[in-house]
C-alpha cells in the first residue's frame, strides 16, 4: 500500500502491523517533524469500513497525557490513513521480561498512568474494550500512551449508561463475565483487562488462557492458591490489589476510584521493590549504545528515503545513519499537522510543550551478530528448521517466521537483516500473535544463536 504523501513527508520505516494494515513513521524532511501513520485497507472486510469510522469519530474526540493524540485521517479510496502521535519508546510488551516482568517501582508508575487513562475514557462515556500490553506504547519519557481505539465504543451518553453485549477483546485479557453473561457492564470489563496487564507487568507471564472455570489457572485463582505462579512472584501489597481488580463478580470488583485509594497504588516508593532483571538492564544498556551508533547526517541523506524509495532494508538503514552526536534522532511531534493533513479532517494542533528530540523507537528484540549477513541468514533459517517453526524468506534482508504459540495461537513475527557498518543487525518485530509469547520466543533463538551474537559493545561516534 503506498502511501499519496504530500510533499515534504517521507516514509521512514514500518512501525509495526495490524489486523488490517500498516502503522508507519513520516517524517518532515524540512521540519523533522515525526508522526505515525495507521494505514487501513478498509476492503479487506465487510466490517471494516464502518469499524475505522467509528475507530476516527472515538479518536478524535478524546485529549488526554496518557492517550495516544490523533491529528487527523485521511480518506483515499478504500484506504483510511490515521495520523497518530508518535511514540518512540515502542511498546509496553517489550519491557516485559518473560517469566519475570519488570522492576515493581516501573510496574507501579505504567499501572498508575494506565488508570490515568480508563479513567479519563470512563469519564467521558467511553470504553477501550482491548487493552493488553501491545496496545499500549510508550514515549520518550517512557510515558504510557493507551493505543488503538478500533474496539472502542460509548457505553454513556447524556448520562444514560448502557449494557453491553458484544464479545470482543483478546481472550487472556477478557473478563469472566463476557464470556458467562448475555449483557455486561462496560467500566468493570476494562478495570478487569488492566489487572490482567498489572499481573504480566510483574510476574512476565499470563496468569490464564481465559477466565472459565474449565481453565485449571483460573479455578486455581478463585480458590486462592496464590502460593502457585505467577501470584507467588507478586509482593503482597500488589497482589492484594490484584485480588481486588480480577474479582469474578464484576459488581464487587473494585472501581477506578476505590484503585485510587488502595495502599499499593498510592504509595510514592516502595522500598526492597523488585529490581529490574539483569537482562533488562543490558538491554537498556545496549539500546542506548546502539542508539550511539547513529552518526551525523545532513538535511541531504533525509530526503532520499522518500516514500517512492523501494527498499524497506535500506530506509532502516538510512534511518539508523541519521541523528546526532548524542544518539538522538531529530524528530519531534508536528507543529503544523494541517500541512501533511491537506484534504483531511483536522482535529486540533499539538501543544507547545512537545520534546523536540527523541530516539529512535526502542525495541528490545534485536541485536547485532559476528558474522555476515548470508551466514546470519543461514543461522536463522538453521534455526527456524531445527524448532518447526514455519518461515518464509519475504525478501533478501527479511524472514517472515509463523508458529503456534502454547494456546495454539497464531504467532507470525518478522525478522529483519540489515547490514550496519560492516555488521549484521536482527531486527525481530511482532506481526501477529500475543506479545509475550513472542518475546519467549525471541529469547530463545537469541540463545540458540549465542554463538553469533556480538557482545562487543557498539563504538559512539565522535564528531
Ligand atoms: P491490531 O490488529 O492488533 O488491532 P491495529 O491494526 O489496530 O492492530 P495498532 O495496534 O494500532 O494496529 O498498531 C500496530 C503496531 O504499530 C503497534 O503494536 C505498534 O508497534 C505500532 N504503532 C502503532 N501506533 C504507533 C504510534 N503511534 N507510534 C509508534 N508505533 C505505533
Amino acid at each position: 500500500m503506498a502511501v499519496p504523501f504530500v510533499q515534504d513527508w517521507d516514509v521512514v520505516q514500518t512501525l509495526g502491523e495490524g489486523a488490517y494494515g500498516e502503522v508507519r513513521l513520516l517524517v518532515n524532511r524540512q521540519t523533522e517533524e515525526a508522526v505515525a501513520v495507521k494505514v487501513i485497507d478498509t476492503s479487506q472486510a465487510k466490517e471494516c469500513a464502518d469499524n475505522v469510522k467509528k475507530e476516527v469519530c472515538i479518536h478524535k474526540m478524546l485529549s488526554h497525557s496518557n492517550i495516544v493524540r490523533f491529528f487527523g485521517h485521511r480518506k483515499e479510496g478504500p484506504t483510511v490513513y490515521l495520523f497518530l502521535e508518535y511514540c518512540t519508546g515502542g511498546e509496553l510488551f517489550d519491557r516485559i521480561e518473560p517469566d519475570v516482568g519488570m522492576a515493581e517501582k516501573e510496574a507501579h508508575r505504567f499501572f498508575q498512568q494506565l488508570i490515568a487513562a480508563v479513567e479519563y475514557l470512563h469519564s467521558i462515556g467511553i470504553t477501550h474494550r482491548d487493552i493488553k500490553p501491545e496496545n499500549i506504547l510508550l514515549d520518550e519519557k517512557d510515558n504510557l500512551k493507551l493505543s488503538d481505539f478500533g474496539l472502542a465504543t460509548m457505553f454513556r451518553h447524556k448520562g444514560r449508561e448502557r449494557l453491553l453485549n458484544r464479545l470482543c477483546g483478546t481472550l487472556p485479557y477478557v473478563a469472566p463475565e463476557l464470556l458467562g453473561q448475555t449483557e455486561f457492564k462496560a467500566q468493570p470489563a476494562d478495570v478487569w483487562a488492566c489487572g490482567i496487564v498489572l499481573t504480566a507487568m510483574l510476574a512476565g507471564e499470563l496468569p490464564w488462557d481465559q477466565p472459565t472455570d474449565s481453565c485449571q489457572e483460573y479455578s486455581d485463582w478463585l480458590q486462592k492458591k496464590t502460593y502457585l505462579p505467577p501470584w507467588k512472584k507478586i509482593q503482597p501489597a500488589p497482589l492484594s490489589l490484584l485480588s481486588k481488580l480480577l474479582l469474578a463478580s464484576p459488581e464487587a470488583r473494585i472501581t477506578v476510584s476505590d484503585i485510587k485509594k488502595d495502599l499499593w497504588f498510592t504509595q510514592t516508593c516502595r522500598p526492597g521493590g523488585k529490581q529490574q532483571p539483569d537482562s533488562l538492564r543490558s538491554a537498556n544498556k545496549f539500546l542506548r549504545s546502539d542508539s550511539g551508533l547513529i552518526s551525523r547526517a545532513n538535511s541531504d541523506d533525509r530526503m532520499q528515503f522518500s516514500s517512492s524509495q523501494p527498499d524497506p532494508g535500506s530506509m532502516w538503514e538510512a534511518m539508523l545513519l541519521i541523528g546526532q552526536a548524542d544518539g538522538q534522532v531529530s524528530f519531534s511531534q508536528p507543529a503544523k499537522p494541517e500541512h501533511m493533513l491537506l484534504g483531511s479532517q483536522l482535529v486540533g494542533t499539538p501543544g507547545a510543550s512537545q520534546t523536540p528530540w527523541q530516539r529512535l523507537v526502542r525495541r528490545m528484540t534485536r541485536f547485532f551478530t559476528t558474522v555476515d549477513a548470508d551466514a546470519s541468514l543461514a543461522a536463522l533459517i538453521n534455526i527456524c528448521k531445527n524448532q518447526a517453526l514455519a518461515f518464509k524468506q519475504t525478501c533478501t534482508n527479511q524472514v517472515t517466521v509463523s508458529t503456534l504459540d502454547k494456546r495454539n495461537n497464531k504467532l507470525i513475527f518478522k525478522v529483519h537483516l540489515l547490514e550496519m557498518n560492516h555488521r549484521v543487525l536482527l531486527d525481530f518485530r511482532l506481526s501477529k500473535g500475543d506479545g509475550l509469547e513472542f518475546k519467549r520466543l525471541f529469547l530463545k533463538i537469541k540463545q540458540k544463536l549465542g554463538d553469533i551474537i556480538s557482545t562487543q559493545k557498539i563504538p559512539v561516534p565522535v564528531t
